[in-house]
């Protein structure tokens, strides 16, 4: 029995612990190759992307041993992701990194008057995600091994070919390049105002495809409830792997009934930001295929909470962009889904995934197996250093 005078050490003064040394935040904006536009664009309320900003958390330990992550928004919330991170950075120094979700509360809580969704959880989400690559990277592991992977490689789709600023022949070039390329699988994007036009799109590139190849379509929100079941009847023969983002991301009861109306599939949750959120979507079973997103939802620790749950209820888990963190979570999923493959984010990074058969291969480089390239520097905004005192 324990007694007053033991010495069994307590959570954070654990002898021999490895402990957090030196912390580096930096904003990092990248241009895209071309402007892109999905339904959002085209109804109004976006413009065509430019560029992805991106908030890198460099992380090293007493022994030397580092981590590095990653969060990213589009169009808004870069600055405040940077800004809130540097608020609540100087509370790692000295931590154990291995206690993720301790440190993880710790920050939730130095921030807790601007919540728990949104940009304040992105911003843990880069810290967050580079002490998962620091843990796997000291066990030697690639982080699927170290949360327990179903398989080696996972099937891909290819999105990026498939957006609304491409006229219909390049979509449909861009696709079979892909399936040459060995992706398993092909979106495109609808939600256009004229629901004919996406129809045309869709039978077009079905057409070009042949019926064997995996098909999926995502309106990005742009549907009401009746245009949204209004197409799903008109494609039900289409055979689509999924309906993605038909209504609104927050429209959970809409989703609910459009699930139950329909033989295809419907896959929705990239936009929401909080674990609260994302499990609403799973008490309604307002999908078939939940795609949370490891940046956008706060983190891998606060996705692995919402991927078992939605595991528990049977759905499936595809994770949205972002593929070079979500291969390792794909592949530890049991169901197993889909990874989205968007190439934007090659020039950041030294390493490429392989892509065969239909599927993209986890990296067998310890943690995500990632280096960040020197190139990246060009793009580098602004950056700060936190330092344990004599660090
Ligand atoms: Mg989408």
């Amino acid at each position: 029995m324990m007694t007053a005078t033991s010495s069994t050490p307590t959570l954070g003064t654990a002898m021999a612990a490895d402990r957090i040394r030196h912390v580096t935040l930096s904003s990092v904006t990248l241009p895209l190759d071309v402007p892109v536009s999905d339904a959002k664009v085209l109804t109004g309320r976006q413009k065509p992307m430019t560029e992805i900003v991106f908030l890198f958390a460099e992380i090293t330990t007493d022994e030397g041993r580092h981590g590095t992550g990653f969060s990213y928004s589009k169009r808004a919330g870069g600055p405040a992701q940077y800004a809130h991170a540097k608020e609540v950075a100087q509370n790692l120094l000295g931590q154990d990194p291995s206690d993720i979700g301790r440190v993880y509360d710790m920050l939730l809580w130095a921030g807790a008057s601007v919540g728990r969704s949104g940009v304040a959880t992105q911003a843990l989400a880069a810290v967050d995600v580079a002490l998962w690559d620091l843990k796997a990277r000291r066990a030697g592991l690639p982080l699927a091994k170290l949360l327990g992977s179903y398989r080696d490689a996972v099937r891909t789709y290819n999105t990026s070919g498939g957006f609304l600023h491409a006229p219909v022949e390049e979509v449909k070039a861009r696709a079979a390049e892909s399936l040459a390329s060995g992706i398993g699988g092909i979106k495109i994007k609808v939600g256009q105002p004229d629901m004919r036009e996406d129809l045309r799109r869709l039978a077009a590139v079905r057409e070009h495809l042949g019926e064997d190849v995996p098909l999926m379509v995502d309106a990005n929100q742009q549907w009401d409830r009746h245009s949204a079941l209004r197409f799903g009847r008109a494609v039900e023969e289409v055979g689509l792997v999924w309906i993605e983002e038909p209504l609104d991301a927050y429209d959970a009861e809409g989703h609910a009934r459009l699930a139950d109306a329909l033989d295809t599939p419907i896959a929705t949750g990239e936009m929401l930001s909080s674990v609260r959120d994302l499990i609403r979507l799973i008490d309604l079973r307002a999908c078939d295929v939940l795609q949370p997103d490891v940046p956008r939802a706060g983190g891998i620790t606060p996705y692995l909470k919402v991927a078992a749950l939605a595991d528990h209820a049977g759905l499936q888990v595809a994770p949205h962009f972002v593929m070079e963190i979500h291969v390792h979570l794909a592949a530890a999923h049991p169901r197993e889904s889909w990874v989205e493959h968007i190439e934007w984010l090659s020039p950041l990074f030294d390493e490429r995934l392989t892509i065969e058969d239909g599927r993209m291969r986890v990296p067998e480089r310890p943690g995500l197996g990632l280096s960040v390239a020197d190139e990246a520097a060009a793009w580098c905004l602004d950056a700060v250093e936190f330092r344990a005192p004599g660090g």
